[in-house]
């Protein structure tokens, strides 16, 4: 399944060995910064800020690119056909590791992830024996998992982990093929409100601000855009702020993206935050160090190296000042 990954980028940046940069658009001269995206509520702060001003920004387009799944996206940053994405802080990691040059700029939220489980089990050790999904490999969720299978005592092999696209997992879970799954909302929100699932655990239960999303761009954007990037980071963090307000504009914004019902929404928005998107490096060090323990990467890309503070921070000074 690693290798698989490994060599889809690995052929991307062979075939797309190309860069981007911005271009300045058909219908005026500023500049577009394209960034992909999932439709799903981890990316609120991207979604809301494009939301809030249409796409049109001061000296700036924000063209927002979808995808349906991670690995395409990750295949368009390492092609340089988009500039920037949120993404899973793991797969930005791992692409970075075989030398894309990414740099992570900003969370996409802090908690917000569930432990979804059939409405039979009881408690986390009843998941032992059954099969559990997760989205990806390299993802948030998968660290999660073990780290609550490790907390009430039970071992990683004690549990059958499979991937699954996010769409499938509560038809999976309410046809018994799953005991339970953990995922970006609002696919557990969605098994909740079918009534098909439960909330069998809160991330923020087990590991508090535990990392899951990022902001990356790509790193020859930043720096042939500097000024540009700056402006782009001090919208995004605003758009966080006013996303953790779960005002009725986020609640468009979202909706404008995925087509599920504003109960659900509810649900899903109840479990995250967006304030403070600030990547800070002791929960990095934790980040790596559970990576390295499950063997999922040899050598996580160091916090200097892969993060780049210097945007969000002029932010945060500006704010204080
Ligand atoms: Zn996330």
């Amino acid at each position: 399944m690693k290798r698989k990954v490994l060599l889809t980028i690995f052929i991307a940046i062979f075939l797309f060995g190309c860069q981007a940069g911005t271009k300045p658009s058909s219908s005026s001269d500023k500049p577009v910064i394209k960034i992909g995206y999932l439709p799903i509520t981890h990316a609120a702060p991207l979604l809301l800020d494009h939301h809030l001003h249409e796409g049109e920004f001061a000296g700036y387009r924000l063209e927002l690119v979808k995808f349906s799944s991670w690995p395409d996206l990750i295949d368009a940053l390492n092609a340089g056909r988009i500039d920037g994405a949120s993404v899973l802080m793991q797969l930005a990691m791992q692409a970075k590791d075989i030398g894309v040059d990414l740099k992570a700029v900003a969370l996409g939220h802090r908690d917000g992830n569930v432990i979804i489980s059939a409405n039979d089990i009881d408690e986390v050790n009843d998941l032992k024996g059954t099969t559990f999904a997760i989205p990806h490999t390299h993802s948030a969720h998968h660290l999660l998992i073990h780290e609550l299978l490790k907390n009430e005592g039970l071992s990683y092999d004690d549990v059958n982990l499979v991937e699954m696209p996010p769409p499938e997992m509560p038809a999976a879970l309410a046809e018994g093929r799953i005991s339970g799954y953990a995922v970006a909302e609002p696919f557990g929100a969605i098994a909740v409100n079918l009534g098909v699932g439960k909330v069998l655990a809160h991330s923020e239960s087990f590991w508090p601000d535990s990392y899951c999303c990022v902001l990356v761009l790509r790193n020859a954007f930043i720096t042939e855009n500097e000024r540009l990037t700056q402006e782009f980071i001090k919208h995004y963090v605003a758009a966080g702020k006013a996303a953790n307000e779960k005002s009725d504009a986020l609640y468009e914004a979202l909706q404008n993206h995925m087509d599920v019902d504003k109960d659900v929404l509810e649900l899903s928005l109840e479990w995250i935050t967006y304030d403070n998107l600030k990547i800070e490096a002791e929960e990095y060090a934790k980040l790596s160090d559970r990576i390295l323990q499950l063997g999922l990467m040899e050598n996580p890309p160091a916090f200097d190296e892969f993060v780049d503070l210097r945007f969000i921070n002029e932010v945060t000074e500006e704010n204080e000042s």
